[in-house]
């Protein structure tokens, strides 16, 4: 769960937990004036209940609590909590070495004792805060090299790893359901001449450029696409039957010859021919292997290559 820091660019939601009223109302005053709003729970066990239904990034906490005291809190916390980081400030009277220590022990990042000055607890919580915006940009990161590691560079669909991910988990999802499902193979034209004539950064231009031509033809939401070799692509089409698949190959395949492409050698035009395999609705539950469905949409493609070209073959499994 990646938060945008964005949405709490004025401070984070905190989590007071203090049994004494006097003390959260204080708090709660400093925190509001250092622009974080703030939630104050009496015990360790209300506390967990909050972390469990909201998000408080941040957790101020006493250590002398009704029932589960502030260590076990800070412990429980630490083991429960892992989706997101927690930034654990003990606030407490307990004042010694050994107490600091089995508090940072026990998971506490700061330790702070009582009574703390305002000006004090905000730049501690300015700590907290560089430490949670630094969680997120690493999330982040990692969430956009995720996405990079399965798409294609150059059109943006996906890779392989995806479709070997991804493929087996619809099929399984229409077979058991009982839903439709078809996937098309399409592979473009005498590209080899194109290469010839345009070069070959003309050829990556035609795929970069056809690529449009599929995001305008499918559904946004449920349609995916595999760059699946050089010039040929692999769509999955859930939800959609043999009639379905025949439709949308048809708009592509006319998309895809109308189009312009331009290049740095000039205008042309391509043609691409497309295999279909269909699973259809109520098919015996059985299970059916990718590289079954795969290679029907293949031989419908080379049929509709020595057809001829520019053209669409179908099969239902
Ligand atoms: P066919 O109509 O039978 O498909 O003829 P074709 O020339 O398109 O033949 P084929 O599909 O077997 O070969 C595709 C050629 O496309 C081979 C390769 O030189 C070229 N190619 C493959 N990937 C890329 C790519 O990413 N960029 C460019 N520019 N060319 C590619
Ligand atoms: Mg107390
Ligand atoms: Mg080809
Ligand atoms: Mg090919």
């Amino acid at each position: 769960m990646v938060r945008e820091s964005a949405g709490f660019a004025a401070g984070y939601p905190v989590l007071i937990v203090e049994d004494n009223p006097s003390v959260c109302r204080m708090l709660q005053e400093t925190l509001g004036e250092a622009g974080h709003a703030s939630v104050c729970v009496g015990s360790g066990l209300d506390a967990l209940d909050r972390l469990e239904q909201g998000y408080f990034p941040i957790v101020i906490t006493d250590l002398l609590l009704p029932g589960t005291d502030g260590l076990d809190l800070c412990r429980t916390i630490r083991a429960r909590f892992q989706s997101h980081y927690i930034y654990i400030i003990v606030l407490t009277s307990r004042s010694t070495q050994e107490d600091l220590i089995e508090g940072l022990e026990a998971g506490a990042d700061e330790y702070l004792i009582k009574p703390v000055g305002d000006a004090e607890l905000r730049a501690r919580l300015k700590i907290a805060r560089r430490i949670l915006e630094l969680e997120h940009s690493l999330k982040k990161s990692l969430e956009e090299f995720k996405s990079l590691s399965v798409k294609d560079g150059l059109t943006g669909f996906f890779n392989r790893r995806y479709l070997v991910e991804h493929l087996p988990q619809e099929i399984k999802r229409a077979v058991r359901y009982r839903r439709p499902l078809s996937i098309l193979l399409f592979d473009f034209d005498h590209f080899k001449a194109v290469n010839d004539q345009f070069g070959h950064q003309g050829g990556d231009e035609v795929l970069r450029q056809s690529a449009a031509c599929v995001r305008e033809t499918l559904r946004q939401d449920l349609d995916w696409t595999v760059r699946y070799g050089g010039e040929e692509f692999l769509v999955v089409l859930p939800e959609t039957a043999l009639d379905g698949a025949l439709i949308v190959a048809e708009r592509l395949r006319q998309c895809l010859a109308a189009r312009d492409i331009t290049t740095a050698k000039g205008t042309l035009r391509v043609t691409a021919s497309i295999g279909i395999a269909s699973l259809p609705e109520m098919a015996p539950r059985q299970r059916l292997p990718m590289e079954t469905l795969i290679e029907c949409a293949d031989r419908c493609l080379y049929e509709a290559k020595s057809e001829g070209r520019n053209r669409i073959k179908g099969r239902q499994l």
